[in-house]
């Protein structure tokens, strides 16, 4: 048993799902932020229970074979990037086991293919979008970047080498020394979380992967800005720049943004595609953060749900319609189900500018929504789906709505998740009702965060996959 302060040496050997190293003395667990497999570090401890403790690093004493020099200045501060320490090939492995394991241990299911994980080409620089706090510091300065880790105060750094840069241009930079500029010129005060005072409350970037425009939006703690024309003409000097406009957000929450936009340049939206469908992306929509591996996770899923031409299948949780669209062009008809009207809307806007007409879209819960539908319209061809591709949230699918889908039984399942512990729950779930696991895929979406995406194929036991 160890004490508050006590200063040991330990080697890490594992590594927690939320990316923090592991070392164990006597059975004695320490978990240690900022370790690699492989390190042998002396900590200090700070907070000690009966059986692990959490411990500060204090000194490397050998490194990792895994560990690399962080790229980014701010790496070790930033909440964004949690392993930037860790070599790519290791952060890969690192995803896969946590996948792996989970399925193993919360799902029980052990007989399945794992397939090896999609990486990226270029684990840098693969974010389109941005949003940047914008505060002051002590001496009263405007800063603007990004959270350092679990707080609320603001690192003060422009650039971030996840997001796009366009033809080698760091637009982020360019757009947030245009408004630092501006706002210490015309004396805007950015806004404080505290007093609820103050009007700049963040910048929102967004980057078209394949067409390079350029959205800015700004949320402010008001309705419209000083010398706003002034500064849309600043703007106006990024390469690129497409579409400018204002958020109101008056509340005192952590919501960023509020719902009204006011139109300052542009046609309220940018372009961008996935693979070859074209999405409509406006400043309050949803859209992948990472196209390009989007479409690499979207075409497994397509693979998985083996459309020849002739099936119905539901796409439930689907935002704006990324994955419906994609299965659209290979299959007879896709229904969608979505809880957010405004997601739906630009689902409808975007089958349309792509010409797809096999599509159709439900507002609602999926959980109220299928097992009313499937109620109501009991015989009907979409209630005897040949495929259904499910993408929720963290939190995993709805058990009434698992229900239902074993009810409509599907010949396939597909199921993309952002959380494998949920996935692995609900894969339990549905192992137990006549669902075989075929294979799993995951997908790195998110290089130098502890995030991975996965996506699987479950079969009904008989059909032949
Ligand atoms: N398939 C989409 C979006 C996945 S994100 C894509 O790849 O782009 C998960 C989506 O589920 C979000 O759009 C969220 O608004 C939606 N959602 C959350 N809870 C839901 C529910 N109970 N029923 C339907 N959709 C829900």
């Amino acid at each position: 048993m160890f004490c508050k302060n006590d200063i040991l040496t330990v080697e890490i050997t594992d590594q927690g799902t939320t990316g923090e190293g592991i070392g164990k003395i006597d059975g004695y667990a320490l978990f240690v932020k900022d370790t690699v497999i492989g390190d042998e570090v002396k900590v200090k401890i700070m907070k000690a229970k009966k059986n692990y403790a959490f411990a500060k690093l204090i000194e490397i004493i050998k490194p990792s074979p895994n560990r690399v020099v962080p790229p980014c200045s701010v790496a070790k501060s930033c909440g964004g990037c949690q392993l930037q320490a860790m070599s790519y090939q290791e952060q890969l492995r690192f995803k896969t086991d946590k996948v792996y394991n989970n399925i193993k241990r919360i799902g029980g299911i052990e007989d399945f293919a794992m397939k090896p994980i999609i990486g990226m080409e270029e684990p840098f620089y693969y974010r389109n979008k941005a949003q940047f706090p914008v505060g002051c510091n002590r001496d009263g300065k405007i800063v603007a970047g990004f959270y350092a880790g679990r707080t609320h105060s603001i690192i003060d750094i422009d650039s971030c080498m996840l997001e796009l840069r366009p033809d080698g241009i760091d637009v982020n930079e360019k757009v947030m020394n245009i408004v630092k500029d501006f706002m210490e010129r015309e004396e805007i005060r950015p806004y404080d979380e505290v007093s609820g005072s103050g009007l700049l409350r963040h910048v929102l970037i967004r980057i078209g992967k394949t067409t390079k425009q350029v959205m800015v939006c700004l949320i402010i703690n008001g309705s419209t800005i000083p010398k706003q024309k002034l500064l849309v003409e600043r703007l106006l000097t990024v390469p690129k720049m497409t579409d400018i406009s204002l958020n109101v957000n008056y509340e005192r929450n952590n919501v960023i943004m509020g719902t009204e936009i006011v139109p300052l340049f542009g046609p309220g939206y940018i372009e961008d595609y996935i693979g070859d469908v074209k999405f409509r992306i406006s400043p309050r929509s949803f859209f992948q953060v990472n196209p390009v591996q989007t479409e690499k996770l979207y075409n497994r899923a397509l693979e998985y749900a083996d459309l020849h031409g002739n099936e119905t299948v539901w796409d439930l949780y689907c935002g704006i319609g990324s994955i419906s669209l994609f299965l659209a062009k290979k299959a007879k008809k896709v229904i969608g189900v979505e809880i957010i009207p405004e997601a739906i809307e630009d689902a409808r806007v975007n089958a349309k500018i792509n010409n797809i007409n096999n599509v159709e879209f439900f507002v609602g819960a999926a959980e109220d929504v299928v097992p009313k539908y499937f109620e109501e319209h009991a015989g009907a061809p979409e209630c005897k789906p040949d495929v259904i591709v499910v993408d929720p949230p963290r939190k995993g699918c709805d058990s009434k709505l698992l229900e239902t889908m074993v009810q409509m039984a599907p010949k396939r399942i597909v199921y993309v998740s952002c959380d494998s512990a949920t996935l692995a729950r609900d894969l339990k779930w549905l192992n137990g009702h006549g669902y075989e696991l075929e294979e799993v895929t995951p997908c790195d979406m998110f290089g130098q965060t502890v995030h991975v995406e996965t996506v699987v194929l479950m079969s009904r036991s008989g059909t032949d996959c």
